[in-house]
Parts: C-alpha cells; structure tokens; sequence
C-alpha cells in the first residue's frame, strides 16, 4: 500500500505521559471515525517500525491528529515518539480499523483505549448525533484522563470516570465488575463499544455477554 510522509506541526503532553502529535495531512489521504494507521518515524533506524496508532482528528480536517501514550520502559518508538517536535517527520501506511460507529450504545475505554471513540464522539458531536451514546472511561489516577475537558462538554451526564489506583472524593474508586455494569448499564440490548488493554476488552466482552448482550452489538479491535 501506499506510504505518506507526514510532517508534524505541533506537539504537547496531554497527560504526564500521553503526547498530542498535529501532522500535516497528505492529498487524498482518508480514514473514517475510530480507524488507525500503520505509522513509523522518518529517521534512521526506525523506518522498518511500525506500530498502530488511531487518528483522533475530524475526517475532514485539515490537519492530522494522533494521541500517543508514550512507553519510555520500553525504548521503543513511542519513546522516540516521546522526543520528536515540529518539523519531525512521520511515515504512514495501512488505514485500517474495525471499531466503527454503528448506532447508540455504550463506550467502555480505558487509558489511551480512547482514542478511536475521541474521533467518533468528534463525529458525531459535529453532526449533533452524541446524544443516547454513554462513556464510562477507566483511568488510573485523575491525571491520566486524556482530553477530559471536551468529553465533558460532549457528553454532559453522559461520561463516568473510574480510577483504579487512587481515591478520589466524588468519583467511582473501583474496577468494573458484574455489579458495576447491571447498575450502570440496565439495558444490554444495545451496542457495547470497547478499547484498552486485551484483558480489560476481554474481561468486558465476558461479563456483557454473561449479562444478555449479544455478540454482534459488541465492537472492538479485533
Ligand atoms: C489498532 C490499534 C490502535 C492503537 N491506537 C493507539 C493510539 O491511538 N494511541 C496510543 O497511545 N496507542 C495506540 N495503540 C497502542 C500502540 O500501538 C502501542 O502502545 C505501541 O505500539 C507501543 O509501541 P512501542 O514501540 O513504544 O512499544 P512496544 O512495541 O510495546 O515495545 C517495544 C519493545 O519493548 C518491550 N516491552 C514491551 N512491554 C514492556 C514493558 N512493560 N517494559 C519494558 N519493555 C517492554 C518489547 O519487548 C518490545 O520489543 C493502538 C494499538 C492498536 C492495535
């Protein structure tokens, strides 16, 4: 498939450890809501690196955005990623994806798992169409909470935070378990949106399951 080069136009931590990457945006390069990329670094010893990541921009701007947890333990190339600026080059290749909105339902992410549900809650809140969607979004700490100003003012009520390492006065303190979900969720015949960590979707996918929703009304990277 084709390959683009990208060039960044902006950085800024979004969190302690998640950076903000503004990128120049290729003719004719396309994605939908909730689709990643294939994308490595332009400079040398890291152009055969390739690692998904999800673009979090509105499918008709004009720039490109990613939303990149930066792991420094690993050395790898989102700690690379971690030290590029503007005028940094990026490579791009592969859009692919298979969370995509399908109707109303419930999203369930955790830490950087948010980032293919920011671009469709984008989407939809451009086409005034958020309202019936819930998030219930896992963190943590407070801190880690990426880009909760504007979750906020797209869902209102809508949007629940959990933190499982720290308590916090006002906030849910807990992981999400069988008894979270038949108070929080009631009706599982409805479409079930997860991202995050393979165990945190897996564990989801069992206990919705468990609870009556049906197989195909749950959408995740598979
Ligand atoms: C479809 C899809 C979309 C994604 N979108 C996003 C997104 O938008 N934003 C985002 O932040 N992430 C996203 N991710 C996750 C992202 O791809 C990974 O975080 C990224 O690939 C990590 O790359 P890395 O090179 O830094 O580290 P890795 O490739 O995880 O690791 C590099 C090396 O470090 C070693 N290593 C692994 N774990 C550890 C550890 N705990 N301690 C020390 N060393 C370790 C490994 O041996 C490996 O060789 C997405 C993933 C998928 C599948």
């Amino acid at each position: 498939m084709e390959q683009f080069e990208v060039e960044i136009k902006s950085t800024a931590f979004v969190t302690p450890d998640v950076k903000r990457f503004e990128l120049t945006r290729p003719k004719g390069f396309r994605f939908k809501p909730g689709q990643a990329a294939m994308v490595a670094i332009d400079k040398d010893g890291w152009r055969d690196k390739w690692r998904p990541l999800t673009f979090t921009s509105l499918t008709t701007a004009r720039s490109l955005e990613l939303v990149v947890k930066i792991y420094d333990a690993h050395g790898g190339v989102t700690q690379q990623m971690g030290l590029l600026h503007k005028g940094d080059k990026l490579l791009l290749k592969d859009v692919f994806g298979t969370i995509a909105y399908k109707g109303p339902g419930v999203f369930f992410a955790a830490g950087s798992g948010i980032t293919p549900f920011l671009s469709i809650f984008r989407d939809l809140g451009k086409q005034q169409k958020i309202s019936g969607n819930m998030l219930i979004y896992t963190n943590k700490t407070p801190s880690d909470v990426i880009m909760d100003e504007e979750l906020i003012k797209l869902l209102g009520k809508n949007y629940l935070k959990l933190f499982t390492r720290q308590h916090v006065i006002g906030f849910r303190d807990r992981h999400i378990d069988r008894e979270m979900l038949i108070t929080l969720v009631q009706d599982f015949d409805q479409y079930f949106y997860l991202c995050g960590p393979e165990k945190f979707v897996r564990d989801l996918e069992a206990m919705l399951i468990g609870l009556g929703a049906k197989v195909d009304s749950l959408i995740f990277e598979s």
